[in-house]
């Protein structure tokens, strides 16, 4: 007889985080791939990702956030230079 084992609390949005982990390619809950750490609840992880809460997952989480926010806002293209060629032909304009 167990009687004395204590119900886990699944937190409310607990079907939607296990979604996401399958949907994931990252660490789940259950151990850290970039510092061979244990995951034991979301509370080891960083608020807002799949990425535990370690030295090496903050650096890789760091860098998946820049990656997002260049792919979201990628650096300007190099303007092509192009010559600003006047509407009416003139003679005596130069050209590029
Ligand atoms: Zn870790």
């Amino acid at each position: 007889m167990e009687d004395d084992w204590v119900p886990v609390k699944f937190p409310e949005n607990f079907d939607q985080m296990m979604e996401d982990m399958a949907n994931s390619n990252e660490p789940r809950i259950g151990g850290c791939l970039l510092c061979n750490s244990p995951i034991r609840t979301v509370a080891d992880l960083i608020p807002g990702s799949n990425v535990h809460n370690c030295e090496v997952g903050s650096s890789f989480q760091s860098e998946v956030t820049a990656q997002e926010q260049a792919a979201e806002h990628p650096p300007k293209a190099e303007m092509s230079q192009r010559c600003r060629r006047p509407r009416t032909r003139s003679n005596s304009r130069r050209e590029c």
